[in-house]
């Protein structure tokens, strides 16, 4: 499929907000649904939903191979060895936690150090302070360069013999610069450290393979890939997943139950408690179907081209200030209007049908290293065009022109 004809796919689109046609820039807090995607929930609702992996019926069966196929997929999608390795969750935050709390909290000492950086998510920070605070390990933050964005000097000369674990983003979320992950796997890995990453805002967007990153954990939502909210991915080594301990115990995840004990089943269901997530896996599943059909290589270039464009049109704005890198970064642009706080700059361009994300992004120490409360963010997809990124950039214009007359 030509990237150039997809936004017919996604009916959402084609509306007017706020009397203006909708130009969404907010995918990176969730994406828009193509039709297919819609279709395949409905579909699930009216014609087979049932409960999976009970039962010998006919529209039990169908349930469970719709969701065992959408395993199937997100496992050729990320180039994971074996089916095993795909756990599925609520969603990126929930794998992120499991992480943290069955692998980090059993296999941290006293002593043992946690490398991040500054740039996570509060979702791939947070769990790493609690299992540091219950472990007595020490959480070390790679140095940022002024642009917020992190070298491979800074990553080597942080990560010594006492590091155990190395949590980042392969993407950020509010910088949109791309973390050499290969390459920190193979830091890490000299000294005997796991890698997490954060794929929330990389899946969507490039071609991942988590085997040549050679990553220990990878982690990911499906709302944010044109699938529906409430799945999530959790890939792991199944070296390391089969080591760990459930974090949720009940139905599904079982093996024997007697009255004082219990044995838990194979993976990845140990980490399955209870009915999962069955029409949001099979909606993922026909989002996969979709990424593939366009390709994630043209998916790619498009929304670097974008992301690049959005840059050299937002720099040439007069009072923009942008946050993160000139090079090396996707789909993404974070922003300030001199003297008008974010928030204004996203309710006039709402007013205007322009969606764009306003505050800390859920990354509040990143806002402390720039010493701004709040940016403004504009994030693009295979649908988006650079009509868009022109509205945007009008709608900026426009922003200030209004605040300095208010101020003035
Ligand atoms: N990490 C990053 C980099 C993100 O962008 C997000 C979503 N904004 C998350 C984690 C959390 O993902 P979710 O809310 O889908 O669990």
């Amino acid at each position: 499929m030509i990237i150039d004809n997809v936004r017919q796919y996604f009916p959402i689109l084609e509306q007017k907000v706020n009397g203006h046609p909708l130009v969404y820039l907010d995918s990176g807090a969730t994406s828009q649904k193509p039709i297919q995607v819609i279709e395949a929930l409905e579909q699930f609702y009216k014609e087979y939903n049932s409960n999976v992996h009970r039962g010998v019926h006919t529209l039990g069966n169908m349930a469970t191979d719709g969701y065992e196929g959408a395993r199937e997929k997100i496992q050729k999608f990320i180039g994971a060895k074996n089916l095993e390795e795909v756990i599925l969750t609520r969603g990126n935050t929930t794998a992120l936690n499991i992480v943290a709390t069955s692998y980090a909290r059993a296999k941290l000492r006293v002593g043992d150090e946690i490398v991040i950086t500054q740039m996570e998510h509060h979702a791939n920070l947070i769990p790493w302070q609690q299992a540091a605070k219950a472990t007595g390990a020490m959480l070390k933050y790679i140095p940022q360069q002024p642009d917020g964005t992190i070298t491979l000097d800074a990553i080597q000369a942080t990560i010594t013999p006492k590091t155990k674990l190395v949590a980042l983003a392969h993407v950020s979320n509010v910088l949109g610069c791309i973390n050499p992950i290969k390459e920190t796997v193979e830091l890490a890995h000299q000294v005997g450290a796991v890698v997490v990453v954060d794929g929330a805002q990389s899946v969507p967007h490039m071609k991942v393979d988590v085997v040549d990153l050679g990553v220990d954990f990878y982690t990911f939502s499906g709302h944010k890939m044109l699938g529906p909210t409430g799945i999530g991915v959790l890939y792991g080594k199944k070296a390391l997943l089969e080591q760990m301990e459930p974090i949720e115990y009940g139905g599904e995840m079982i093996d024997v139950v007697d009255l004082y004990d219990s044995t838990w089943r194979e993976l990845p269901y140990k980490f399955e408690a209870g009915t999962p997530m069955i029409a949001e896996a099979i909606g993922l599943g026909a989002a996969i179907d979709f990424l593939n059909e366009v390709g994630m290589d043209q998916i790619a270039e498009h929304d670097r081209q974008l992301a690049q464009y959005a840059y050299e049109q937002l720099a040439e704005t007069p009072d923009v200030v942008i946050y993160g890198p000139k090079e090396n970064r996707t789909s993404l642009i974070t922003f300030n209007i001199e003297g008008v706080h974010a928030h204004d700059t996203a309710t006039i361009l709402d007013s205007k049908g322009i969606a764009v994300r306003a505050g800390h992004h859920c990354a509040q120490p990143l806002m402390r290293f720039f010493g701004v409360p709040a940016t403004a963010r504009a994030s693009f997809y295979l649908y988006n065009t650079k009509a868009d990124v022109d509205a945007l950039v009008k709608g900026i214009i426009e922003a200030k022109e209004f605040f300095s007359y208010v101020a003035g």
